[in-house]
């Protein structure tokens, strides 16, 4: 078979280039509504001046701005529904965990706007009445780690967190034990217990019965710094920052066989095609095999659908997903099959083998496309990894196992038969 191994991801070297070349930090970001850091903190103190939370509420929801950790649940009501639980808030939890394959936005922004994310923080603690704040940091974000221990430092400095905060609320970093499935909201708050880091059945949502059981807020690095913006320009500006019905901004970290890599911020609803062109085109100038529009996790799609809006409706619509932000273009002469299938291993060794179709279903599958590769394949494979797939999606309790095989049947479903075709004869593809 042919093998061209594609890393799905910025190399270490170009994830230190980002955060510390000077040629990007610091870059001023359209999310950033202020011009200086003495303005940091201004939004905050006005809304807490007028003390009007419904109407930072109403702002939030008419903005349309929803969760860009991938979900897109949207921000507004997540905040309402925390601050209507029936006993009081325990925590606003910054999901700052990012590990989905290619995923490198929130890394950027905790480096370059380290205080937008902690006066989102402060916003949502104040809406909800929060009594602590935590930061769960991805374990490799090191540097990252200690800029925003410098931000904090800077808040309580100026006393707006901790003794100086009118009822001490104050943040603290914690870092992940590491794992993929510990940035899941859920494992996430089991890791925090110092349990095992495994998910939990939702319902219940984290907004009523969180970290220890009570109600707590967690939103993703993105998700709090768009609040700032949008709280302090208004819910038109973040909507008007939006192409057709998409609303705002979103960053995208741009990888794969492009030119220039990195996070860039887009209106949403920007196509693929122009997004491509900022990236700086194709790598040597090839043509374009598929893109990963939202991560691994999300299906590829064919260089044919490269003017899809990259906007939450028209992606699915497209049959894939803005999910993380991690956006994937991949050159013709790769082996498509080969990287569907890395990204397959992936979630079969990230499982964290809780769920028995998930812990089970996924190794399956990549016995079953090894095999095939090996050519070996079992009769009907096509339909029996569809069937595998659905398993999974229905009965799986989080997100990994919901989608570990849905790239491998979107394979099947959007590209030339040469791209999957040993799956069903075991010839090569
Ligand atoms: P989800 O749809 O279960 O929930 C999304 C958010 O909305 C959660 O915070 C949840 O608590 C909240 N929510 C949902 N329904 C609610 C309700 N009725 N009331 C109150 N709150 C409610 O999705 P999820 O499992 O949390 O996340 C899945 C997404 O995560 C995927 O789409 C994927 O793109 C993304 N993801 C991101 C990364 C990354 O590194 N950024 C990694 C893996 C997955
Ligand atoms: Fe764990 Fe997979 Fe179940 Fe998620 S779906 S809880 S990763 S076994």
């Amino acid at each position: 078979r042919q093998h061209t191994p594609l890393r799905i991801d910025v190399d270490a070297e170009q994830r230190v280039k980002l955060s510390s070349n000077p040629e990007h930090a610091p870059r001023q970001w359209p999310l950033d509504p202020y011009s200086t850091p003495s303005q940091h903190y201004a939004t905050l103190q006005r809304w807490a001046a007028s003390g009007d939370i419904e109407e930072l509420l109403n702002t939030l929801k008419s903005a349309g701005l929803r969760g860009m950790g991938g979900a897109g649940f949207p921000t507004g009501v997540k905040w309402e529904a925390c601050r209507a639980a029936d006993r009081a808030v325990r925590a606003v939890i910054c999901n700052a965990d990012e590990s989905e394959p290619g995923t490198f936005k929130d890394r950027v922004i905790l480096a370059e706007l380290p205080h937008l994310v902690i006066e989102g923080m402060l916003l949502a603690a104040w809406v909800t009445g929060a009594r602590e704040g935590i930061i769960y940091l991805r374990h490799e974000y090191e540097p990252e780690r200690e800029r925003l221990e410098a931000a904090l430092r800077e808040a309580r400095d100026r006393g707006l967190l901790g003794p100086g905060h009118p009822t001490g609320f104050d943040i603290r970093v914690f870092v992940s034990p590491g794992g993929y499935i510990l940035g899941e909201e859920t494992a996430l708050l089991e890791a925090l217990e110092d349990r095992r880091g495994e998910p939990r059945n939702k319902p219940p949502f984290p907004v009523s019965r969180g970290l220890g059981g009570e109600p707590t807020l967690i939103n993703n690095v993105e998700t709090l710094a768009a609040c700032v913006g949008i709280l302090h320009h208004g819910a038109d500006w973040w909507r008007e920052q939006g192409r057709g019905q998409a609303a705002g901004l979103k960053l995208l970290a741009v990888s794969g066989d492009v030119e220039r890599p990195d996070v860039y911020c887009v209106p949403m609803g920007t196509t693929a095609r122009e997004l491509l062109a900022l990236a700086g085109g194709v790598q040597g100038g090839k043509p374009l095999l598929a893109f990963f529009p939202g991560g691994a996790s999300t299906n590829p799609l064919p260089a044919g659908r490269l003017d899809t809006p990259m906007d939450w409706d028209s992606l699915r619509e497209a049959g894939s997903a803005l999910g993380s932000g991690a956006v994937t273009f991949v050159a013709e002469g790769r082996d498509l099959l080969d990287l569907v299938l890395a990204q397959t291993r992936f979630f079969r060794n990230e499982s964290c083998g809780k769920c028995v179709p998930c812990r089970v279903g996924t190794q399956k599958a990549v016995a079953l496309v090894e095999s095939a590769i090996a050519g070996d394949p079992v009769d009907g494979l096509p339909e029996l990894l569809r069937q595998l797939n659905g398993t999974l999606a229905r009965t799986s309790i989080c997100g990994l196992g919901q989608v570990a095989l849905a790239p491998l049947v979107a394979l099947m479903q959007h590209f030339p038969q040469q791209h999957w075709q040993a799956l069903a004869t075991g010839e090569a593809g």
